[in-house]
């Protein structure tokens, strides 16, 4: 076994759909385990500064209007393998291309309109766990 944790992002389109809860039950019937969650507005800064390490790509800064266009649902998933399990849970990035019964599939409209944000790698796990939640917040 090596359980992970990885931080999951409902995005502003599919909270303004009210998906999320069908979301959240796509996490939990697939064996991910939700330690932490909250609802939060970012500002524009916190998706810049969340959003870094895309600074130099022609999206940024669309990417980061509309992750501050409305409010977003922040959760850390534990599960066996929790980062490579959520990417596939959430199909590829331009839900056009995402397979069948992927969450993109089924709540993404577009490449920047795709529903949810799942962290790559375990250095980026980690960042991101910490940049949303502390150690007490999650249980
Ligand atoms: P992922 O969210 O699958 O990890 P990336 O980290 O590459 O994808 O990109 C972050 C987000 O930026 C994507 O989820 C998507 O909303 C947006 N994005 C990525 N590539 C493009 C693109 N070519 N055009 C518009 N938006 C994009
Ligand atoms: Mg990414």
């Amino acid at each position: 076994m090596n359980i992970q944790r990885t931080l999951s992002i409902i995005k502003p389109d599919a909270i303004k759909k009210s998906v999320s809860g069908n979301i959240i039950n796509m996490f939990e019937s697939n064996g991910f385990k939700i330690v932490a969650m909250k609802k939060i507005h970012l500002s524009k800064l916190q998706a810049q500064e969340f959003y870094k390490e895309h600074s130099a790509r022609p999206f940024y800064g669309d990417l980061c209007d509309f992750m501050c266009s409305g409010p977003v649902v922040v959760q850390v998933l534990e599960k066996d393998n929790a980062i490579k399990a959520n990417r596939d849970l959430m199909g590829a990035t331009n839900p056009s291309e995402s397979d069948e019964g992927t969450i993109r599939k089924m709540y993404g409209d577009s490449i920047d309109n795709n529903a949810v944000h799942g962290s790559d790698s375990e250095d980026s796990a980690k960042r991101e766990i910490s940049f949303f939640f502390s150690e007490l917040e999650i249980c």
